[in-house]
């Protein structure tokens, strides 16, 4: 099935949106290979564990730790339900222009559902969603034959898609999300703590918009933040007028 009409599917490569987001923030900002292992509150503050064993005092904590979130846990949420489904995924760069046009293109059959899209002139992304399959989880060649196997009808050269694909590029993914109604009566903050993206909202990849809605928790975020902090300043500036018209 082709997607067309108004509106336009484009494909983003992970690495590239993380690194163009990264770029945005000052150098520094980002402290990698830090893995969170638990939280301790001492005060008004919160104390994250690291790995390593270093400590990080924290006057806010917003957990966007994906869908094993510590940070949710913290908080309170059950961890993510799974759906019985896994995506496999894979990406395919030809050598040459692969000649598909921008456009999105889905095949469903008997408990599966394959797409396949163009994220430049050389590269293909695709993917298959189906009830999973254990015994090919870690086993890049099974989840190729398993794709072929799935997609035997489809056109030859989309099924090339998957063929060329090195198996380095495949990745399998067990599917969970989190029950509406637990959002709706889980913490989604406690004090200074709160969730966001995956692991406030963990969704199946279905509709395409887990990235997106994590994309918009921050942008909604940082104008609460920056609205909180607007507010404090304000009142500091007043206080401070006060102390001057007091003569302090
Ligand atoms: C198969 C599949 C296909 C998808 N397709 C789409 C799509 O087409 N469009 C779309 O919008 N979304 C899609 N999604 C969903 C999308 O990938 C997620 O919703 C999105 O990545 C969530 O972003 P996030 O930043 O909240 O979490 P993540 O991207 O998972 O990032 C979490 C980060 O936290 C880090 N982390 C994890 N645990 C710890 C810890 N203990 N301590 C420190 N750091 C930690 C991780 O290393 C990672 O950097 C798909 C998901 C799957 C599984």
């Amino acid at each position: 099935m082709m997607c067309s009409g108004d509106h336009e599917v484009r494909c983003v490569n992970r690495k590239l949106l993380l690194e163009a987001l990264a770029k945005e923030l000052p150098s520094g900002t980002i402290r990698f290979s830090s893995k969170v292992v638990s939280i301790e509150e001492s005060g008004f503050y919160k104390l994250v564990h690291l790995a390593d064993g270093t400590i990080l005092k924290t006057k806010v904590l917003i957990g966007c730790d994906g869908v094993n979130s510590v940070v949710s846990k913290w908080l309170g949420f059950k961890a993510p339900a799974f759906t019985g489904r896994a995506a496999i995924r894979g990406c395919v760069n030809f050598k040459s222009s692969h000649g598909f046009e921008p456009k999105f293109l889905l095949f469903f059959g008997k408990g599966f559902r394959s797409g396949f899209l163009p994220y430049d002139d050389n590269r293909v992304n695709w993917f298959l969603t189906s009830s999973q399959e254990k015994e090919i989880e870690d086993d890049p060649a099974k989840m190729k034959q398993f794709v072929l196997s799935k997609i035997e009808n489809v056109p030859d050269e989309i099924k090339a898609i998957v063929e060329n694909t090195e198996l380095d590029f495949i990745i399998s993914s067990p599917l969970r999300y989190r029950h509406p109604w637990e959002l709706l009566w889980g913490n989604i903050s406690k004090g200074n703590v709160c969730v966001a993206g995956d692991a406030l909202h963990p969704m199946t990849p279905d509709i395409g918009q887990g990235g997106c809605a994590a994309l918009e928790d921050g942008v909604v975020l940082a104008r609460c933040l920056a609205g909180a902090l607007l507010k404090e300043q304000s009142g500091e500036t007043k206080e401070k007028g006060d102390k001057r018209k007091r003569g302090i």
